[in-house]
């Protein structure tokens, strides 16, 4: 089987070499990756061409322009390979895999995006093995999704999160089953995996220039707060609620603000602060009570999702209605109709 595999180095620390500071992302990963590599094995590695963005970053800088810059390689290299692999820094690395999903729907090849905790050029590291499964899950398994790949654990790309800053298992989707489990056999989840679209590409790479801002509330939010929060330019707010979506209700004004603010334009969402679980606006007083300010729910969306989703539809829709209805609709296996 003769399948093509285009890698996209972005930064991050897979590829990075330490300096005075810390790690910093290094050009020249291909070499890196030949080294490692030993060289009666280098003929079973799938074959693959590495390309690496012109300004390397840590994925801590990454915008929703960074996301757009990712996804034109894609598209660029689409007709001429069979599968893609980004890789990424882990702190954004969530963003990423979600921003790209929304644009490159419809896709028919394998998108995987991966990275690791400790750099390929450290003696001890998880960037290998990272690397190479993500390489071999593209090359034999058509996956027709923006996926990621992380420690034995294939997910859905706008379902996975950054849940350990140090562990080598980093990643999880807490409300969606995983793709495909790797261990000494690669065990794939069919019944999880989306069946690829039958309308074909609908590749939309807008020039992201919204601002989306989250708010977490907390127990004493009051209305001053929020009244300077809105006075900043947004479109899209996300209200990290409690629970199964709830804010307080006992200051008229918080919900009054919200109020205004949706019959403004602003789209606001509401997310709940907790993983796992959906919102549910009807549960509690205090979630209804939000729900008649225009506050959509978010249902069970990881918070990287609903950012760069909120970042898409207020790019790509012409009407906050439009957004409102799209947010609480499924669009890409994001989220889990009620
Ligand atoms: N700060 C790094 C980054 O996100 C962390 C990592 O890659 O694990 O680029």
């Amino acid at each position: 089987m003769n399948r093509r595999i285009y890698i996209l180095y972005t930064g991050g620390t897979i590829g990075m070499q330490r300096s005075a500071d810390g790690y910093v992302p290094m050009a020249g990963l291909a070499d890196l990756i030949n080294e490692k590599i030993p060289l009666h094995l280098s003929a079973s590695v799938p074959e693959y061409h590495l390309e690496e963005l012109d300004t390397l970053i840590d994925s801590t800088n990454a915008t929703p322009a960074d996301w757009r810059r990712i996804a034109a390689k894609v598209v660029d290299n689409y007709a001429n390979y069979d599968g893609f692999i980004i890789l990424h820094g882990t702190d954004t690395l969530a963003y990423t895999a979600s921003a790209l999903s929304f644009m490159l729907q419809g896709l028919q090849k394998p998108v995987i995006i991966t990275g690791s905790q400790i750099p390929l050029s450290e003696l001890r590291n998880d960037a290998l093995d990272n690397l190479i499964t993500a390489l071999v899950l593209a090359r034999n398994y058509p996956v027709a999704e923006v996926c990621l790949y992380f420690s034995g654990r294939l997910l859905r790309g706008n379902r996975a999160t950054k849940l350990k800053a140090t562990g080598f298992d980093a990643f999880d989707s807490p409300n969606y089953p995983w793709l495909g489990k790797v261990g000494i056999n690669i065990e794939m989840e069919q019944a999880n995996i989306r069946p690829p679209s039958t309308a074909g590409e609908q590749f939309e790479l807008p020039h992201y220039d919204k601002r989306v801002v989250p708010l977490r509330l907390y127990p004493g939010i009051d209305a001053d707060y929020l009244r300077h929060v809105l006075q900043l330019p947004m479109d899209g707010l996300i209200l990290e609620s409690f629970g199964v979506g709830n804010a307080p209700d006992r200051d008229p004004e918080l919900l009054r603000l919200l109020d205004q603010a949706n019959s403004r334009g602003l789209v606001t969402v509401n997310l709940s602060q907790c993983l796992y679980g959906r919102v549910d606006l009807s549960s509690y007083a205090t979630g209804s009570a939000l729900a008649r300010t225009g506050v959509i729910g978010g249902a069970d969306m990881t918070m990287e999702a609903t950012f760069a989703k909120l970042h898409h539809l207020l790019m790509t829709e012409s009407s906050a209605a439009r957004v409102r209805d799209l947010m609480a609709t499924d669009i890409c296996g994001e989220l889990t109709p009620a």
